[in-house]
């Protein structure tokens, strides 16, 4: 079917609501990590899908946070921010169970846009009564003014179908924008460094989640092993030694984790390396961010 409608459709909302667990379900590929803690997504990440005969390209984002203080809660605010700016429609996307003060500040921010926006009511699936739903929707209808609202559950596929119908029909008409194989704008290098940040994501607590950044430093791809290479900045040498663990346990169980996870999203055998470097305040400082490829 040829394409008659196309555009951008921006996932926002606050951190750990299932942006990124959308995407990677309505795509049925893993193009972006997720975790239970914020700051899991830190770029603007592209999935493209054909529905019908319009192509819907998807920008997962950073959750908007309150925290202005460091360089990296900014940065991944005006990111969130930008993408807004950019997007054809709007998925708002709040969680069933709970909403929080910066769901306030996600609607406030929406406020001022005039495109139309979707309220997405995801984690359904944890409301076993599902009378219970009705009182959600309604305290939520009037916080702004909704082209529609859709509950689903991200991690169930449940209703994600209806959502795409109504997302279809917000877009503009236009051409395609991207080749009918391609699913994501990131390359494999960058798929890498984010599976292994996932993995130190899930593998550690309380503030090293944050304070770590992936980088890719040697990406060989032979005939039969691709060889990658990857520095695992933290802030500190006390980060340092934790992810590394006693006689390197933690870091091998890091590595084994990711290694089976990129062979996966890459198709190949796979021998993975990694290092762990300290850069001091890297989280707070624009130019070391910058030069760690957060632009
Ligand atoms: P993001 O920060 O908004 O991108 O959220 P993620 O996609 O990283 O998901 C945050 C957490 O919520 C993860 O642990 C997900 O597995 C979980 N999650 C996402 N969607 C659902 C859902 O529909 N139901 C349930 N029960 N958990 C979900
Ligand atoms: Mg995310």
């Amino acid at each position: 079917m040829t394409i008659t409608r196309s555009g951008y459709v921006a996932i926002v909302g606050r951190p750990n609501v299932g942006k990124s667990t959308l995407l990677n379900k309505i795509l049925g590929k893993k193009v972006s990590i997720t975790s239970p803690k914020p700051q899991t997504t830190r770029w603007q990440i592209l999935g493209i899908k054909k529905v019908a005969d319009a192509q819907i390209i998807y920008v997962d984002t950073p959750g908007i946070n309150h925290e202005e203080k460091r360089a990296m809660n900014r940065y991944l605010n005006r990111l969130a921010n930008s993408v807004i700016l950019d997007a054809d429609v709007i998925v708002f996307m709040v969680d069933a169970t709970i909403w929080r003060r910066e769901d306030e500040m996600v609607a406030e921010r929406l406020k001022t846009t005039d495109k139309p926006i979707i309220l997405v009511i995801n984690k359904i699936d944890l409301i076993k009564d599902k009378a219970a739903l009705l009182p959600v929707i309604d305290k939520l209808k009037n916080k702004l003014d909704f082209a529609a609202i859709v509950p689903v559950s991200a991690l169930k596929k449940d209703n994600i179908e209806s959502l795409e119908t109504d997302i279809v029909k917000l877009l503009p008409e236009g051409p395609q924008l991207f080749p009918d194989d391609q699913i994501t704008d990131k390359s494999p290098r960058f798929q890498v460094a984010e599976i292994i940040r996932e993995k130190i994501i899930l593998a550690t607590e309380e503030e090293l989640p944050y304070a770590t950044t992936v980088e890719i430093e040697q990406f060989q791809v032979g005939e039969k092993l691709t060889e990658i290479g990857a520095v695992i900045w933290v802030e500190r040498p006390g980060q340092k030694a934790i992810i590394i663990g006693t006689k390197g346990t933690k870091l091998k169980k890091i590595g084994s984790a990711a290694r089976r996870d990129i062979e996966k999203c890459l198709g190949a055998k796979v021998f993975l390396r990694l290092w762990v470097k300290v850069k001091e305040h890297w989280t707070d400082d624009d130019k070391a961010l910058r030069s760690l490829g957060y632009e």
